[in-house]
């Protein structure tokens, strides 16, 4: 499917004029549109909810219009629970899934009231010794180990990730949480990551109903929720078909009427902790081309690096590339569109087909909304930059500034160079 960025040239140099390149932008139409289409999906399932993976976007403005539709926030670490909390989900709004989790946040987030989610059976004594108290409602995280394969296709490698209790200590640890009095159980998994087939939902549903029927039986705890967690996929190249939600949310309903449903077990509401689904096509990154560069290949340098969108050069991940104005020229040059950082991994796009670029153009990289700016580091001193919200108005909103040097610096205001640095950056302003 051909990929068209949400936005025109027009309106993005206006934008440009008033938030200097880089910048990430979103869609607020289009994030409306998509968090619609999943609550209608899941409509059937009376508890539905999607706690939105945080760490995608971490951004208070993206998760209040996420709340408009119901969501809550799936968090995993101390600060992204300040932030749910920020934006006024407390309680079971908030699940907390974590792993090697420091006791802190297991206060936090028990003090919030969240939804505990562990990742380990060692974890029950850790929460109880941190806490003071198992709460009533727990959840765990299930990794039933081997190849997670749809049909005869090999989707990811459970066996080899850290997460999650195996299938006996899923079951030990039920009974041990029921002793110390918990109430209300919850399953969580996740298996794969970006997945782009209607079938890994309902395909990792089937083994987790099945497995909760069995611990229903076996344990007799109440099993309240089944969280199918995030790895929703989306197309990042445009010839990657994308996922339907509604043929996945039928797709989960179906497994759910044939499983949970004869077992008596018809309450159970479905949990999903969606991040990359929810956001990732409504956001890009907006940079300019800044130099170009022929050697032993075309290079194009453009004012964003790895420390704005960081996917392409630690996976070789691939987001697609708009030369904004030159939608329909012909791709007949191959360019490697590289940041700044003194880095060779530096990379948004290597031997790439696209227009002739020229210095000036401005290129919108797409699908950037979830992992995107959130992955940003400040290596080689560079900047996180701000993000921008394109309203469903047409009218933009800064969510976040870009960061400053003051910022960078902040860390050394305890030490006797800080006074030195601010000189220094007040002085460089002034040139
Ligand atoms: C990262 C993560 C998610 C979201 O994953 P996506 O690939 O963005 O859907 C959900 N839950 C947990 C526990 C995660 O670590």
């Amino acid at each position: 499917m051909e990929k068209r960025p949400f936005i025109t040239k027009d309106r993005l140099e206006e934008i440009t004029k008033t938030y200097p390149t880089p910048f990430h932008l979103y869609d607020e139409k289009g994030i409306r549109e998509n968090a619609k289409a999943l609550k209608e999906a899941f409509a059937w399932n009376k508890g539905f909810k999607e706690y939105f993976a945080v760490k995608a976007t971490p951004n208070p403005s993206i998760l209040k219009i996420l709340q408009e539709y119901g969501c809550g926030c799936d968090c995993s670490s101390y600060t992204e629970l300040l932030l749910a909390q920020s934006v006024g989900s407390v309680g079971e709004d908030i699940m907390f899934s974590s792993n090697e989790t420091p006791a802190e946040e297991f206060v936090l987030a028990h003090k919030l009231g969240a939804i505990i989610n562990l990742d380990d059976i060692t974890h029950i004594d850790f929460l109880e010794k941190t806490i003071g108290e198992i709460p009533e409602t727990i959840s765990c995280r299930y990794n039933p180990g081997g190849l997670f394969k749809i049909s005869n296709s090999i989707m990811d490698n459970p066996g080899d990730a850290k997460y999650g209790l195996t299938t006996e200590q899923l079951f030990e640890a039920f009974k041990i949480l029921k002793a110390k009095g918990a109430k209300e159980f919850g399953i969580h998994a996740f298996l794969a990551s970006n997945t782009v087939t209607n079938e890994y939902y309902p395909t990792l549903a089937k083994v987790l109903f099945e497995v909760a029927v069995k611990l229903q039986r076996e344990t007799g705890v109440h099993i309240k929720f089944i969280n199918l967690s995030g790895g929703i996929g989306i197309p990042y190249r445009p010839d990657q078909e994308p996922n339907d939600i509604k043929v996945i949310g039928e797709g989960v309903r179906k497994v759910y009427e044939e499983i949970l449903v004869p077992a008596g077990m018809g309450d159970v509401a479905i949990y999903t902790e969606l991040g990359r689904f929810m956001l990732a096509p409504y956001g890009c990154l907006v940079t300019r081309a800044i130099h170009e560069k022929h050697t032993h290949k075309e290079y194009i340098g453009v004012d964003a690096c790895a420390a704005n969108l960081m996917r392409p050069a630690i996976y070789g991940a691939y987001h697609h590339i708009t030369v904004m104005g030159k939608e329909d020229e012909p791709c007949d040059h191959t360019y490697d569109v590289v940041g700044s950082l003194c880095e060779n991994s530096d990379k948004f796009a290597i031997d790439r087909k696209l227009p002739r670029i020229d210095k000036g153009d401005l290129l919108v990289i797409h699908d950037t909304g979830a992992h995107g700016f959130s992955m940003g580091y400040n290596y080689n001193g560079r900047l996180r930059s701000a993000e921008i919200l394109l309203k469903e108005d047409g009218t933009t909103e800064l969510i976040r500034r870009a960061e400053t040097p003051a910022d960078y610096f902040a860390t050394f205001d305890s030490l006797p160079i800080y006074e030195e640095l601010k000189k220094n950056m007040e002085n460089a302003s002034a040139l």
